[in-house]
């Protein structure tokens, strides 16, 4: 989605300011990224995070930010310093009750040297004292806080967290989040999981919100505005919280006529994904002029002009199939991200098939057909696609034809049983395209390579469409699915 290059001289840099104290020489700097090729300065190395408990307070007017990060890690290596991902602007670090010296570097790297060095293995809790305006931050030329008429938001992906929180950006890294925020009264405050308390003093509403399981970083939301906010439970018994702007104009009807429709779909999902992974479920639809969609755990954020056209439930399937695949099950490193978009666009083509609008083949066969030999649309690899391509039609159209040729080769009882197994085999944690095929194998009992070969990292148009080898034969003239016209624009859907 954003495009840019990361010069390796940025983080030579980085690297440079790091001095070793010779009493520590065992000590050494944590790196300043996780290791992820696409993104090489995008998380850190040297800790891993367990909790995150943001206490803030934030003013539409001025679009300030302040407060306090307290992060429980534990180190992964004798530790000398480590970065953090952040813009704003901190007055104070401490490590472990004590206070740590603290420098910017890079484009968000903020590196903090504790007062002693870390040994291994040790638990930690950093503070990270800060305040700022995020609409004025930016790394890469980009800033992806987005302000409105009447507050703001952070949802983006793959990076959302520098302008609200410092953290380790990376999936890799989950964590739990407490996030309270205090805002003028009158004025709502949204983020994942559920609502603990309100509570309001001296003009100031506190909302506190808890997402008690294992969350990446990108999926962490925050919105301020002014919200009409449902709540209800599905009929599987999970709780939903949804929220709509006042201010969403003609698109609110088709918003809530689109969002009200969580809890049957998130119930409609667990009959092929297992049960819902999370004690809450909903999403928001904020005043932002933005176009896409954003599977923030437990609570999606929309745009209003997905629903300019209507009704849109196709889009909240998607982003509710991103629960289970994305957010309960994260990728290992961004090149992963089939296992994100693949299967979420894949949900799209089943609830075609439930509401009669095209089976899954059928819209397999079209989006094969729909695109020539010599289309740009074959030479992006979903399974490994760049950071350029990461969001490119290919990987969710192409994508989700991998899918069908997965579901063709393996028959559909195999099929169901890796879609539904695979959320329970990774529950809360991390995998990779090649933790899938391996867990594919292994339920389908067959060899997979030349299939994910061919649909996933092969430049060009497969030679035969994902067809059932047994029906296609017999198959009518394939039909142009109604819904097609909706799902063809997925690549402004996250
Ligand atoms: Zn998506």
């Amino acid at each position: 989605m954003h495009r840019r290059i990361i010069t390796p001289g940025a983080l030579a840099a980085a690297s440079l300011m790091l001095a070793i104290p010779a009493s520590a020489a065992s000590y050494s700097p944590g790196a300043p990224g996780i290791g992820d090729p696409y993104y090489p300065d995008y998380g850190n190395g040297g800790y891993d995070v367990s909790h995150y408990d943001l206490r803030l307070q934030y003013q539409p007017a001025t679009d300030e930010l302040a407060g306090t990060a307290t992060i429980l890690a534990k180190t992964t290596q004798d530790l000398s310093s480590f970065d953090l991902d952040f813009l704003l602007d901190v007055s104070e670090v401490r490590v472990n009750g004590a206070k740590a010296s603290f420098a910017t570097s890079g484009q968000h790297e903020l590196v903090v040297t504790p007062k002693t060095p870390l040994a291994k293995d040790t638990p930690i809790t950093v503070v990270v004292r800060y305040s700022g305006v995020p609409s004025t931050k930016t790394a890469y030329g980009f800033n992806t806080w987005h302000r409105t008429p009447d507050g703001a938001v952070a949802a983006d992906e793959p990076e959302a967290a520098w302008w609200w929180f410092p953290s380790n950006d990376h999936p890799l890294d989950k964590a739990t989040y407490d996030v309270s925020v205090a805002v003028p009264d009158g004025t709502q405050v949204l983020s994942n999981g559920t609502l603990q308390s309100t509570s309001s003093k001296l003009g100031w509403t506190r909302y506190s919100w808890r997402e008690n399981k294992p969350q990446a970083t990108y999926l962490a939301t925050l919105a301020v505005g002014k919200f009409d906010i449902t709540t209800g439970t599905s009929e599987g018994g999970v709780p939903i919280v949804n929220a709509y702007s006042k201010d969403l104009g003609d698109n609110d009807g088709a918003a809530r006529a689109s969002v009200e429709r969580t809890g049957e779909l998130v119930d409609w999902l667990s009959g092929y994904f297992g049960p819902y992974p999370f004690s809450s479920a909903g999403g928001y639809v904020p005043n932002t002029t933005t176009g896409y969609a954003l599977e923030t755990q437990t609570r999606v954020y929309y745009s209003p002009k997905q629903f300019a056209k209507g009704a849109n439930t196709s889009l909240v399937v998607h982003e509710l199939a991103h629960q289970w695949y994305g957010d309960d099950v994260s990728l290992k490193g961004w090149k992963d991200i089939w296992l994100n978009e693949g299967f979420a666009s894949y949900a799209q083509w089943l609830w075609s098939e439930h509401e009669g609008e095209g089976t899954t083949q059928q819209l397999a066969d079209y989006v094969y057909a729909s695109h020539p030999a010599d289309d740009a649309f074959w030479k992006v690899k979903p399974g490994d696609p760049g950071p350029d391509n990461q969001f490119d039609a290919a990987v969710y159209d192409r994508g989700a034809l991998a899918v069908q040729a997965l579901r063709n080769e393996v028959g559909d009882d195999a099929f169901f049983a890796i879609l539904k197994g695979w959320p329970k085999e990774h529950a809360y944690g991390n995998a990779s395209i090649a933790d899938f095929q391996a867990y594919a194998e292994q339920v389908s009992g067959k060899s997979l390579s030349a299939l994910f070969d061919t649909w996933l990292y092969q430049p060009v148009k497969p030679a035969a469409p994902a067809a059932r080898a047994a029906s296609i034969a017999g198959a009518a003239a394939p039909v142009q699915p109604k819904s097609w016209k909706k799902i063809a624009a997925t690549n402004d859907v996250h």
